[in-house]
């Protein structure tokens, strides 16, 4: 196979070239900058962040004249770092162990600080390698920082970086930026006052929270879905849609994370960002271009046009679940409070479904029903837009059914659109059945979509702010899930664990569907 970069023309072993992907650009170079790592000895930084850097430089995305910065209390050289981060790009980078020379020229722009979070010295350390940088590396004063810490020392980083004149309004010249990591706060309360923490020092146009879904290249395609095309748009309303289900499920457990999760559960972990921000993508209205602000703003008017759930209506409007043992892929695994660091009588919900409405013209009482949980059937994420059912039947003989149409952006792990309609089966009679048409990007375009944070970092690099979530979204959809919340909280799940590992999950989920003549598709 031969690989042209900058036209992304591939010509596969038999020389047959795909016309999709002619003329496909990779050519965003990202800006000049240090980049600072902070919690660079954790796992995100080991697992995704520096492999996402490497394969940026490999792509020739990130710009020679670029410094990455590690900083953590543990205490390394930086040989020491280096060493890590080649074994960490060994194991983890989509392209396969580091290659010479490029693995060398890439480590001489790795340093390491070391210091306590809340030590001013360990700060002044870092401007140093910063300044030393721009001397040496070229990096122009420009800096982005990435908080991939615990969040409870999120605050703590951002008063530092401005006690040692590293925010945005210390600097002559360059830019300073800064990318949170999730969670943004553990409920309203806690992420109005990081928010306030931030915002001390850097305007919110230089705040880029990351939630990884919305790097991810499907996601981005909904939005290609829906405004460059004209034919969904007419139907793309209450008047042809009945339901929007909206599926983000894991047939993982906690994977040794339970004392995060237990203070967590699935509400907090993937509804409240990734799930809903999956929503105001398929729900917005056509922003008036794709800079960052006019897709924003889009997102937050219909999150801000969420229905509140009275507390009262919870019950009605929600369900959770926990898991017990079971099979997951023919394997016996223990139930969510047999895992390890998980209270045995834990009130944590693993599974969480909620009907949401949207009070807009759009949208009026067309029900979004949106589900996450973890140990279910199969691993999968999905938008299905289920449309309505005939206004008036004149096929069908002998009773047989006949479906609804159903448009399924597939987000993972299988990339693709696919569309469920109803064609007659050849043959003398007026047979009908449902049949799918489907689109799959990697075969479609013959490229395997690069992970998240390779997007989003190249992304923050370059000041695209578009597919990180502004304050006001996050704002929205704490408000959003806040009585929700409150709710499962204050009252015990007397029924946990309510759904065997490796099933549909919890059959209260199922209630609620039916309640309004409905039923979930298939995990
Ligand atoms: P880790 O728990 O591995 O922590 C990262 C680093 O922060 C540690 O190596 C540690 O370095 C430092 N640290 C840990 N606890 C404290 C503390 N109390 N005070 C100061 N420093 C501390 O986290 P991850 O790397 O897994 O995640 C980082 C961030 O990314 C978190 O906000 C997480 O929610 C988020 N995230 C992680 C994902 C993942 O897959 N791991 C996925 C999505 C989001 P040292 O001890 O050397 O200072």
């Amino acid at each position: 196979m031969s690989v042209q970069l900058g036209s992304l023309v591939r010509a596969d072993g038999n020389g047959a070239v795909n016309p999709l992907r002619a003329g496909l650009d990779s050519s965003r170079i990202a800006e000049p900058c240090s980049i600072v790592f902070f919690g660079a000895s954790g796992d995100l930084t080991k697992r995704m962040l520096i492999p996402a850097m490497y394969n940026l430089r490999l792509g020739d995305i990130l710009p020679t004249n670029v410094g990455i910065v590690g900083f953590s209390r543990s205490a390394l050289s930086d040989d020491q770092f280096r060493d890590q981060m080649h074994a960490a790009v060994d194991q983890f980078s989509r392209s396969g162990p580091a290659k010479e020379p490029l693995w060398g020229d890439f480590a001489q722009r790795l340093f390491y600080v070391s210091g306590e979070f809340d030590d001013p010295e360990a700060f002044k350390r870092l401007r140093a390698r910063l300044e030393q940088n721009d001397r040496n590396l070229g990096t122009q004063g420009n800096r982005l920082y990435y908080l991939s810490t615990p969040p409870s020392v999120f605050g703590k980083i951002v008063a530092q970086l401005s006690n040692a004149g590293l925010g945005p309004k210390d600097q002559a010249h360059g830019w300073s930026r800064i990318i949170v990591e999730k969670p943004f706060g553990t409920d309203l309360d806690s992420a109005r006052a990081l928010q306030a923490e931030v915002t001390k020092v850097f305007d919110e146009k230089h705040v880029y929270r990351i939630d990884h879904y919305l790097g991810k290249e499907p996601v981005q395609d909904i939005m290609a879905l829906r405004f460059a095309n004209v034919i969904f748009e007419p139907i793309w309303n209450r008047r042809y849609v009945d339901c929007i289900q909206i599926t983000a499920a894991e047939t993982v457990g906690v994977e040794g994370r339970g004392g995060y999760y237990e203070s967590s559960g699935a509400l907090r972990d993937m509804i409240q960002n990734h799930v809903i921000n999956l929503l105001a993508l398929v729900a917005m209205e056509p922003p008036i271009s794709p800079a960052a602000d006019h897709v924003r703003d889009e997102k937050f008017k219909v999150l801000s046009a969420l229905r509140p759930i009275a507390p009262d209506q919870v019950s009605k409007c929600t369900a959770r679940g926990q898991y017990g043992p079971g099979l997951v892929d023919g394997h016996p695994v223990p139930g969510y409070r047999e895992e390890p660091s998980v209270d045995p009588n834990s009130n944590t919900e693993t599974y969480s479904s909620v009907k949401f409405f949207i009070d807009n013209w759009r949208w009026a009482d067309v029900p979004f029903y949106l589900r996450s949980g973890k140990r279910l059937a199969h691993k999968y994420s999905e938008i299905a837009v289920l449309f309505r059912p005939l206004p008036h039947r004149i096929f069908g003989e002998g009773g047989e059914q006949i479906e609804t149409n159903t448009l399924v952006m597939k987000i993972q792990p299988e990339e693709g659109v696919s569309l469920r309609f109803n064609a007659k089966v050849p043959g003398p009679r007026m047979h009908i059945r449902s049949v799918t048409m489907d689109f799959n990007y990697g075969s479609g375009f013959g490229v395997v979509s690069a992970p998240a944070y390779e997007r989003l970092i190249g992304d923050a690099m370059r000041g695209d702010a578009t597919l990180f979530t502004r304050w006001d979204a996050v704002e929205a959809a704490w408000l959003a899930v806040t009585p929700i919340l409150n709710r499962w909280q204050s009252t015990t799940a007397t029924d946990f664990p309510n759904y065997l590992a490796g099933s549909q999950g919890p059959q209260s989920a199922d209630a609620l569907l039916v309640a309004d003549g409905r039923e979930w598709r298939r995990i």
